[in-house]
C-alpha cells in the first residue's frame, strides 16, 4: 500500500447546536434534504428550519429513508430528483437511519451532515454502515465516506427513548477494556495506536455521568451529564472504531464482551435482550478473566445501580446454555483477533466464573434488588 487516509469527525455539540448549521454548510452548498426516520424528523424538523431561516441554507424537502437500512432504500433516495437537485444531505435519526444516508452521500459523492436523534451508538460519526437485506437480515459491511460534520443537539437526545440509552452506556462500557485487552503485547501502528490510547478514556465519564445521563432522559431535559454521556457514546468510541478497525489487517474495536453477545443471540431468551445491554454483562465477563477484579467490581455495582445485568440471569440465559455459546463464540470475527491463548474452554469459564460472582454480589447488595 503507497499511502493511507485518516478523517476525523468534525462536531458541534449543545442544545443550540443547530444554529451553526449556516455557518457550517459555508462551503458546501445552499440547499439541503433532510432524509431520516419519521419520529426523528418529527421530531428535528422545527429547529432544524429555525436554524437555518433568513440564512443563505435552504431546505429543499424532508424525506424518510425508508424504515431500513438497505441498499434498494439507499437507490430509491439516489434515484429521487429533490435528493439529486439538493447540494448536502441531512442524515436525521439513529444507526439505521444515518447509515442508509451515509451510503447514498457515499454513491451521489455529496456533502453529508448527520443529526444523532438517539446517543446510542456512534454510526453518526464512523465510516462504516451496517447493510441489512428488505426482510430485516443482515447482508454485508460497506464503507462510506466519514459524514462532513455532525451536529450533536442534546435537547433532542433528552426527549429519546430511555432503554436506548441505558443499553448505549452498557455497550460503550466495552469500548476500552476490549480495545486495551485485544492489543495487549502487540507492537502497534500508528492509527491503532492512537485508537487504543483514545478508548482509555471511554469508562470513566460513562461511571460519573451515566446515571444522571438518564436522568436527563426521565426528565425529557438535557444536562450536562447528558452531554458528557453523549460525546463519550458518539464521539470518543466512534474515533476508537475508526481507528481500531482495518480488516483484514488488524482490529481491536472489540473482544471477549462482544463474543458474549455475539454467543447469546444463539440462546433461548438472550435474544429478547438488547445488544448493549447483554456486552455490559460481557464486560463483566472479560474483566473476569483478565483477572482485572477491582475494576470488575466497580463497573459490576455500576451496572447493578442502574439496572445493567451483572450475571446471566439476569439476561435469562442458563448455564446449560455456556457449550453452546462457547461453539457460537469461536465463530466470529473477534475471535479471529483473539489472543493466542484463549481458548474455548477458558471462554466458557469466565462466564461461570462471572455467572457466580454476579450471583453473589446480588445476595450481598439487595439494596440494588429491592
Ligand atoms: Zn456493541
Amino acid at each position: 500500500m503507497g499511502y493511507y487516509n485518516v478523517n476525523l469527525p468534525n462536531y458541534s455539540i449543545g442544545e443550540d447546536c443547530y444554529n451553526e448549521i449556516p455557518q457550517v454548510a459555508k462551503g458546501f452548498g445552499k440547499t439541503a434534504v433532510v432524509i431520516g426516520g419519521k419520529t426523528a424528523m418529527a421530531k428535528t424538523k422545527d429547529a432544524l428550519l429555525k436554524a437555518v431561516e433568513g440564512s443563505d441554507v435552504q431546505i429543499l424537502d424532508f424525506i424518510w429513508y425508508g424504515g431500513e437500512a438497505s441498499y434498494e432504500n439507499g437507490d430509491a433516495l439516489i434515484a429521487n430528483e429533490t435528493v439529486q437537485k439538493a447540494d448536502i444531505l441531512f442524515a436525521v435519526g439513529g444507526g439505521r437511519a444515518c447509515d442508509t444516508v451515509k451510503y447514498v452521500a457515499t454513491k451521489m459523492d455529496k456533502p453529508l451532515f448527520t443529526f444523532p436523534t438517539v446517543a446510542s451508538n456512534c454510526a453518526s460519526v464512523t465510516a462504516i454502515c451496517v447493510i441489512y437485506h428488505p426482510d430485516g437480515t443482515l447482508n454485508e459491511y460497506f464503507i462510506p465516506k466519514l459524514p462532513d460534520h455532525t451536529f450533536i443537539n442534546t435537547a433532542i437526545l433528552a426527549d429519546s427513548p430511555y432503554d436506548l440509552l441505558w443499553a448505549g452506556i452498557g455497550d460503550a462500557l466495552s469500548k476500552e477494556c476490549e480495545a486495551v485487552f485485544s492489543s495487549k503485547g502487540k507492537k502497534l501502528s500508528h492509527t491503532p495506536l492512537m485508537g487504543v490510547q483514545l478508548s482509555r478514556v471511554c469508562t470513566e465519564p460513562l461511571l460519573d455521568y451515566g446515571e444522571g445521563a438518564l436522568e436527563a432522559l426521565k426528565a425529557k431535559q438535557a444536562n450536562k451529564d447528558l452531554e458528557q454521556v453523549a460525546l463519550d457514546i458518539i464521539i470518543s468510541t466512534g474515533l476508537v472504531s475508526n481507528m481500531t478497525t482495518q480488516l483484514p489487517d488488524y482490529y481491536f474495536n472489540s473482544s471477549l464482551a462482544h463474543c458474549v453477545y455475539n454467543a447469546s443471540t444463539c440462546t433461548k431468551k438472550g435474544r429478547e435482550h438488547l445488544h448493549g445491554e447483554v456486552v455490559s454483562l460481557g464486560v463483566l465477563c472479560l474483566l473476569t478473566y483478565d483477572k482485572q477484579y477491582a475494576l470488575r467490581d466497580q463497573i459490576m455495582a455500576f451496572n447493578a445501580k442502574i439496572g445493567l445485568p451483572v450475571c446471566f440471569d439476569d439476561v435469562e440465559i442458563d448455564e446449560d446454555e455456556f457449550d453452546m455459546m462457547g461453539d457460537m463464540a469461536t465463530k466470529t470475527t473477534e475471535w479471529k483477533f483473539k489472543a493466542d491463548d484463549i481458548t474455548r474452554e477458558k471462554f466458557i469459564q469466565c462466564m461461570k466464573d462471572q455467572n457466580a460472582c454476579g450471583r453473589a454480589f446480588k445476595e450481598t447488595h439487595p439494596m440494588y434488588y429491592a
